[in-house]
């Protein structure tokens, strides 16, 4: 895989489309400008890698709207050396943008093809410090617990507790919650040991999170 510096041009205008957006996070625009989207996709999408689109991956699931990325990353105000959870590795699109913003990522995915798929495009990027898990990330990862911030980047009908309780005092959880047509973000702050503030914000639309892996082992 090559990129061009078309690609480059193409990811400039998708910059400047999302800070047209709303989206003003000067570390995050230039992270969306630095990783190559097509990299993540099927050949058949690579053409359309730098619309503001979702498409496509395997196990029918899809890789995100780049101003739904761009969107969750900026809730969740990254800063260099935080240990970040995320749920659902899907493409590894989201996950190459957190890494290039200096977190600590551990990824999880319940689809093992997909975690696979992106641990291998992870090692073409050279962003070897991304721990991926082939696991059920409702129950989130205790052992490496607790965690700076949290992103879910799948649809939820509620907070998985487990996800609660693994983010530090302090620490932030970015989560689509709602139905299967639309879910809400959430942005969750945690204050105190049982002391957590909700902020409600916009629309979204998500795959669902779902329970379990596939295929179970
Ligand atoms: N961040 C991804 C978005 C992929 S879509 C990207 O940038 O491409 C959401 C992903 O969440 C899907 O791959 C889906 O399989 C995964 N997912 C859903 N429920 C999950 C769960 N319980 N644990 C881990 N991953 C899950």
């Amino acid at each position: 895989m090559e990129d061009s510096n078309r690609h480059k041009g193409m990811r400039k205008r998708l910059a400047e489309k999302l800070y047209q957006k709303g989206i003003r996070d000067e570390n995050v625009l230039s992270a969306i400008q630095a990783i190559p989207r097509h990299f993540f996709l099927d050949k058949a999408f690579e053409e359309h890698a730098y619309e503001d689109k979702a498409f496509p991956i395997d196990e029918h699931q899809t890789i995100s709207q780049p101003y739904t990325v761009a969107y969750q990353t900026e809730l969740l105000q990254v800063k260099k050396r935080e240990k970040i959870l995320e749920i659902g590795t899907g493409s590894g699109y989201q996950s190459a943008v957190l890494a290039l913003l200096g977190a600590r990522l551990y990824t999880i995915e319940r689809h093992e093809l997909l975690y696979s798929k992106a641990k291998k495009m992870f090692e073409t990027l050279g962003l070897l410090g991304i721990r991926s898990y082939f696991r059920d990330g409702y129950k989130g990862l205790g052992e490496f617990a607790p965690f700076d911030k949290i992103l879910v980047t799948a649809g939820a009908t509620e907070v998985p507790p487990a996800l609660k309780k693994q983010l530090k005092i302090g620490g932030i959880l970015v989560i689509p919650v709602g139905n299967q047509a639309h879910q809400k973000m959430l942005k969750i702050t945690r204050l105190g040991k049982f002391d957590y503030q909700e902020e409600t914000l916009s629309n979204f639309k998500f795959v669902p999170l779902l329970k379990g892996k596939n295929p179970q082992k």
